[in-house]
């Protein structure tokens, strides 16, 4: 999982009634199947390593003895448990060599420092770039459908393109773009994604706490080491050579140098009529080398044949993957083990499976799709999304699982960000029979939405939500459940003590399974096609698959 602490708003007081026709789920084999996964002989579950075995290895005779069928890459027309992933792994060899020229003088940069230079990801092995001309493109959005340009037809073949972070709206906190609310249009993906497709070499994002939702310390922590992507036809149409950030210092002192206003350039880039600004008698320059290799790993995917609509899918996601081995905590431990994030989404995965197998055949088919590599920037899930197995114009809704509360219940439930689509709508009503309230993301702007693998299928317009665990807890109320999750996020998040507990109920998940279980099953006995709201900035990639669902 990748997020922040979440600190709900909705207060409600709801009897504890129960949907009659959902099946039962054991909160006791939900405790022991993350149990298990969270093992120190699972090694943390790392993609390409010892403990990516134990995990397949395991899911699957889950699976089996569910009486689930297997649902992954075909071979010799049979299909197998798994979908290879092949990933992209990229490093920079030793110090690379960075710098400016700012009007005249040459100033030598740290990684780390004053930049975060990624290794690269768009297929080079080598890095050699002398004196590239910067521009200034100010928020970097080409949106079409709020009738913004950014770029104004500029040519950034062979320049660097700095940009700010967010969207243009994040600081006027009204406007085209949601307000506070980050679209995808302000996440730094879609920054190097756009300036890739104008065939710039390089991005520098300039880093600013408040729009970026993090200090800089997670940006170096981020962006300095191994990075992954997966293995794609032409890498450099989504990735430019250069993709870094910047610290908001050296941005303004590099304007300045240029005769140029920082904060009046950013102030210009918040409308309409911007216009991208060279940085006169400014460039940049890099050299290093790059240890760059593939490894393999997997999805995991199971599947129940739809009776009716076979060609039509819903699909459960949840991954498996963590952070493996690594750098040791103040005890000594360097296994991650990941219970929480997601033991519990996969042991989730697998209890819903069970349930399922059980129940008489959907109309429509169901994938449990056990994706890998989520840690390394939902890689397994854009893989699928890439090469999907299954049709994604008929893929009616993907419903996410990412590092659940194991405690008790809730009386009410989130999503991962701020989205409007039927699909959410749809959770709503049914969380309702189970009295259960909806809490919005109180912190839109982080740009939650897009840190799950959900968000893989939501940006090729599939309905997709990652459903999470209230704080509102029947036991304790807010208070407790706040506590629980700052306690979560402090001391636990992505650390080696990330680790089972015997006190864990897991009745708050049991319950909220009956409801996922119920809104998958809906949807898989009906001929409904939910789609997103009109103004979604996915919306439009929905409606171009739309003959597939005539
Ligand atoms: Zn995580």
């Amino acid at each position: 999982m990748q997020r922040f602490a979440l600190t709900l708003l909705a207060f409600t007081i709801a009897s504890a009634v129960h949907a009659a026709d959902a099946p039962t789920i054991d909160p006791q084999r939900l405790s022991s199947d993350v149990k298990t996964l969270s093992s120190d002989a699972f090694e943390g579950r790392g993609p390409d390593t010892p403990g990516e075995t134990k995990t397949i290895d395991f899911v699957v005779s889950q699976f089996k003895a569910a009486g689930i069928q297997p649902g992954g890459d075909l071979k010799n027309g049979k299909r197998e448990w798994t979908q290879a992933v092949p990933l992209l792994r990229t490093e920079i060899v030793g110090k690379p060599q960075l710098s400016f020229d700012l009007a005249g003088k040459t100033q030598t940069l740290t990684q780390g420092e004053q930049i975060s230079v990624r290794a690269p990801l768009d297929g080079s092995t080598e890095v050699a770039i002398k004196d590239a001309p910067l521009v200034f493109v100010g928020y970097g959005v080409s949106a079409p459908e709020r009738r913004w340009d950014d770029f104004k037809g500029v040519d950034l073949h062979g320049k660097i393109a700095v940009v700010l972070v967010n969207d243009p709206d994040f600081e006027t906190g009204q406007g085209d773009f949601g307000g506070k609310a980050m679209t995808y249009y302000g996440r730094w993906t879609y920054k190097y994604e756009e300036a890739a497709r104008r065939g710039a070499l390089g991005v520098m994002v300039v880093h600013e706490t408040a729009p970026a939702s993090y200090g800089w310390a997670t940006v170096k922590n981020s962006n300095t080491n191994a990075m992954f992507d997966i293995v794609r036809d032409k890498p450099s149409s989504v990735h430019p050579r250069i993709e870094s950030w910047i610290q908001r210092d050296q941005a303004v002192a590099m304007f300045k140098d240029a005769g140029l206003d920082f904060e009046a350039l950013k102030k210009q880039a918040q409308t309409r009529d911007f216009k991208p600004v060279v940085l006169r008698g400014e460039s940049f320059s890099a050299a290093f080398k790059v240890d760059s290799k593939v490894i393999t790993s997997h999805n995991i995917v199971g599947r129940i044949d739809g009776s009716k609509h076979p060609d039509q899918t819903v699909i459960y996601s949840a991954h498996w993957d963590h952070l493996g081995i690594s750098a040791p905590d103040a005890k000594g431990d360097r296994i991650y083990n990941g219970a929480v994030d997601n033991g519990t989404g996969t042991a989730s995965l697998i209890e819903l499976a069970r349930a399922f197998a059980k129940a008489p055949k959907p109309e429509r088919s169901i994938v449990f799709l056990n994706v890998t590599a989520e840690e390394k920037g939902l890689l397994g899930s854009e893989y699928y999304a890439t090469k999907p197995l299954y049709p994604l114009g008929t893929t009616v809704a993907v419903i996410n699982m990412d590092a659940l509360d194991p405690h008790g219940p809730a009386r009410d439930f989130t999503i991962s960000g701020n989205a409007r689509l039927d699909l959410l709508d749809q959770l709503i009503a049914t969380a309702k029979r189970w009295n259960l309230t909806y809490s919005p993301d109180p912190r839109p702007e982080a740009g939650g939405f897009f840190r799950s693998d959900h968000f893989s299928f939501a940006k090729r317009g599939v309905p997709a939500v990652s459903f999470d665990s209230g704080d509102d807890w029947v036991d304790g109320g807010l208070a407790a459940g706040k506590k629980a999750a700052e306690e979560y996020t402090t001391n636990h998040y992505h650390q080696p003590s990330d680790e089972w507990q015997a006190s864990w109920s897991f009745t708050g998940m049991a319950r909220d399974l009956q409801i996922l279980y119920t809104l998958g099953s809906d949807l898989a006995n009906s001929n409904a096609w939910p789609n997103w709201s009109s103004d979604s900035e996915f919306r439009a990639a929905r409606d171009a698959s739309a003959a597939d669902r005539k």
